[in-house]
């Protein structure tokens, strides 16, 4: 069966000359004169596939909100406007109404206002929003842009959602409190707006981590025609982590679970100084992870090996080359 991103590519892929950027990124670019480009991106979330029907309504829409603004803050946008689709089989106005509070409490917190969307019953619950922002013309971040050389950064820490799923389905055991955490994570991820904005200008590459850190590096390195080394000992994860992250769920977890929200970007050796000022001033880590350099795909590098990773489609699987 053909991949996610073949049947992208195939059958959904056309440029247009009045789109700046198009399929690809996380969100496209459309130019809207007055210095200004829109930033537009949308998002589906399935019940049971991306949540359990039985999840707490609030959490369900406050993540609907977040994985779209997420795609805006991997753009460096300011979020403006959403629209909402979504198919119910049921009308329980309890959890229509802790929906709307979740996805409510993001939006306000964002000033985005709802502008419209569609509301229809079928057989499956789907939910999808649309999210417009802006950014100053020319000036957004893009996965194509990773240069020679560039260091390579992620936000927050990693695999941590990931982990919350697996505590979800009850594979791994941690502390109360830790799993807490980890749940938090994967049902209300934090988009990170702010920062988007503030690497605006310093950046040269960026993409939110939604579908793993190493797949998600993947589309970097694809879409700059360059290679993203990672290693492995430097990618920061929770605490409780630590100590286990050489264990195959937990590494897996980390390379290559989805659910972060996290960023991970690329900028020049030079603007480390910025960086550090940037992560003082939001209060949010930001750590090197690795470079990059010539060459395709990604390759982590642990323990003295280099594992590397098909750059087609992202994630594909791990090859040994030592
Ligand atoms: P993200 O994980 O950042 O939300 P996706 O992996 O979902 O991005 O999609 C990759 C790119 O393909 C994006 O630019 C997205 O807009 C585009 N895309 C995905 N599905 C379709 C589709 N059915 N038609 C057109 N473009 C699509
Ligand atoms: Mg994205």
């Amino acid at each position: 069966m053909a991949s996610e991103f073949d049947i992208i590519r195939r059958y959904f892929e056309h440029h247009s000359d009045s789109v700046k950027l198009g399929v690809g990124d996380d969100c496209a670019l459309i130019d809207i004169g007055d210095g200004k480009d829109l930033v537009i991106t949308t998002d589906t979330l399935v019940g049971g596939t991306h949540f359990l029907l039985s999840e707490d309504p609030f959490a369900i829409g406050f993540k609907s909100a977040a994985v779209n603004l997420s795609d805006l803050a991997a753009m460096g946008a300011t979020p403006k406007y959403a629209l909402l689709a979504i198919t119910l089989p049921f009308s329980d106005e309890v959890w229509i109404e802790g929906f709307s509070k979740g996805l409510y409490s993001l939006l306000n917190q964002y000033d985005v206002t709802l502008v419209g969307g569609d509301t229809t019953r079928g057989d499956i619950l789907s939910i999808t929003l649309t999210a417009i922002g802006f950014v100053a013309s020319g000036t957004a971040l893009r996965r194509d842009h990773a240069i020679l050389d560039d260091d390579v950064w992620v936000s927050g820490s990693i695999g941590v959602g990931a982990v919350g799923l697996l505590v979800q389905e009850g594979v791994v055991k941690f502390s109360n409190e830790d799993e807490r955490d980890f749940l938090r994570q994967l049902r209300k991820p934090a988009p990170r707006i702010e920062l988007g904005q503030n690497l605006v200008g310093i950046a040269n590459a960026a993409i939110d981590i939604s579908d793993g850190l190493v797949a998600d590096a993947g589309h970097v390195a694809d879409k700059s025609g360059v290679q993203i080394v990672i290693d492995f000992e430097t990618i920061p994860t929770h605490p409780a982590l630590n100590s286990s992250r050489r264990e195959l769920k937990i590494k897996n977890s980390i390379l290559e679970g989805g659910d972060d929200y996290e960023l991970l970007f690329t900028s020049t050796i030079d603007s480390r100084d910025q960086i550090e000022n940037i992560s003082c001033d939001l209060g949010l880590v930001l750590t090197r992870i690795g470079k990059v350099r010539s060459g395709l795909g990604v390759v982590v590098r642990d323990d003295g090996e280099e594992l590397i990773v098909s750059s087609e489609g992202g994630f594909d699987h791990f090859a040994k080359t030592k």
